[in-house]
């Protein structure tokens, strides 16, 4: 090969990252265009923001580029690299699904758009909290794709601390605004594995 496998993991995670950039700008850029008509943006809730970028972005981008820390580097092979490629594109498909089907209710953190609709189709059929799913999925492919324990379970970890400072609260939100239709959905729904969790 031209390429070690560990490179080649590394090229795909960068590739992987900057698609999941250029998914997400279009639709940031429409979202900001709908009015707020509640904000319960807090101090928690950014740190775990913080987290998940620190963990799915900048501490692997890190390590792509620097190498560090080069202590915590593992052996991997080439199905290594295939299945972390295979979930991050799976991850980045679902994403892309998970935006298209929130359309305008979509928010970086905890807001209430103007005439806010509850989405229950697409990917929301089958998980209440979708979007969210793919940020663990891009997490799992990050580990198969960098050979390194910290920077490869660093995206888990990101993930794990801006999920579950979330996930209570916007659903306790939600039932505020919508009441039982969200507690129906809740009922019909898991919240980031179908059938498990
Ligand atoms: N938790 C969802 C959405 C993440 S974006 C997911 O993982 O796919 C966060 C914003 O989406 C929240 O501020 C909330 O206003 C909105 N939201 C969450 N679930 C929703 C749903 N089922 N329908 C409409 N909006 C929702």
């Amino acid at each position: 090969m031209i390429v070690s496998t560990a490179t080649l993991g590394k090229i795909i995670w960068v590739i992987g990252i900057i698609a999941w950039y250029f998914i997400r700008v279009p639709f940031e850029r429409r979202a900001k265009r709908v009015r707020i008509v509640s904000d319960r943006r807090s101090a928690v809730d950014m740190f775990g923001l913080g987290s998940g970028l620190l963990g799915l972005a900048v501490i692997p981008a890190i390590y792509v580029a620097t190498g560090f820390p080069s202590e915590a580097d593992h052996a991997t092979n080439v199905f290594g690299v295939i299945l972390g490629a295979a979930t991050f594109a799976f991850a980045l498909w679902f994403f892309r699904r998970t935006h298209k089907e929130l359309g305008r209710n979509w928010s970086i953190t905890l807001e209430i758009r103007d005439k806010h609709e509850l989405i229950s189709g697409g990917p929301y059929a089958f998980v209440r909290h979708p979007m969210y799913t793919s940020f663990m999925l891009m997490g799992l492919g990050q580990a198969f794709l960098l050979p390194n324990w910290v920077a490869g379970l660093a995206g888990l970890a990101g993930f794990a601390v801006l999920f579950f400072l979330r996930v209570g609260k916007e659903e306790r939100m939600m039932l505020e605004i919508f009441g039982p239709q969200y507690s129906d959905y809740m009922n019909r729904t898991k919240r980031l594995v179908p059938y498990l969790y």
